[in-house]
């Protein structure tokens, strides 16, 4: 991203063992912000492997309070082209055997993910993408599969009946641990490909690749200016997310 100045790094030790990488501590336009590669700096770790456990308590840890996840997907809705941005507010979470929960032992919560992204992070990335006069889709019910291999025909079949728009093998458990961790979290969705069936193409990370790097350009720019639509409070229901969902 162009002005971004890299102003630390820090390594955190969790409970849950150790996050895909160092925390990047960056200023970006006057904003305070901090990175993490959720598959590593050299993208060697898949997505079921990613410890996202580790990974969100690391950003609780350095007191992060709002999330801006980017993600490549699948596109199963016809309107989404490869190049298209989706500014998801659905989740269908069809990912087995990730630890998917801070609360395993002792204390049980249930907190209420019927709305899985923050609604102030959702806006501010909807009115940043007006204001650079970028195209976006500000709606899309993400599935995340369990991966690494892409989906079958039939799979992205089913998903299309069940209401799916987009398929991406990242935003579960993620989403759910900020929540509980009562941090805002946003996804943003670039369409790298047409899932399986949707397309006549054979599915390869070559055609990924070259559409998220074709895609950076707008990302960088939409991202800059919601940093700056940002207000410094928050005004969400998140940093209450484990109120009253103690049993
Ligand atoms: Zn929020």
């Amino acid at each position: 991203m162009p002005n971004v100045e890299l102003i630390g790094q820090s390594n955190v030790d969790t409970p849950y063992g150790a996050p895909s990488d160092s925390y990047k501590q960056l200023m970006i336009s006057g904003v305070e912000a901090v990175f993490l590669a959720r598959h590593g700096s050299g993208h060697t770790i898949a997505p079921h492997k990613v410890n996202y456990r580790a990974n969100i308590w690391g950003f609780k840890t350095l007191g992060v309070e709002r999330l801006l996840s980017l993600g490549a997907v699948g596109g199963i809705n016809p309107l989404l082209l490869p190049g298209s941005i989706v500014i998801a507010d659905q989740i269908i979470d069809m990912t087995t055997g990730r630890a998917s929960t801070f609360y395993e032992i002792d204390e049980v919560y249930h907190v209420d993910f019927s709305e899985p992204f923050c609604p102030e992070l959702r806006s501010a990335f909807i009115e940043a993408a007006r204001a650079i006069n970028l195209p976006v889709l500000t709606r899309g019910t993400y599935v995340c599969t369990n991966g690494p291999r892409f989906e079958t025909r039939a799979e992205i079949k089913y998903y299309a009946t069940v209401g799916a728009d987009m398929v991406g093998m990242t935003a579960m458990p993620e989403a759910a641990l900020a929540k509980e961790a009562e941090i805002c979290y946003s996804t943003v969705a670039t369409v790298t490909n047409l899932a399986a069936g949707i397309s006549t193409e054979k599915l390869t990370t070559t055609e990924v690749i070259e559409t998220v790097n074709k895609s950076s350009i707008a990302l960088n720019a939409l991202l800059l200016k919601t940093l700056s639509l940002i207000q410094a409070q928050r005004n969400c229901p998140c940093g209450q997310a484990l109120k009253d969902a103690k049993i």
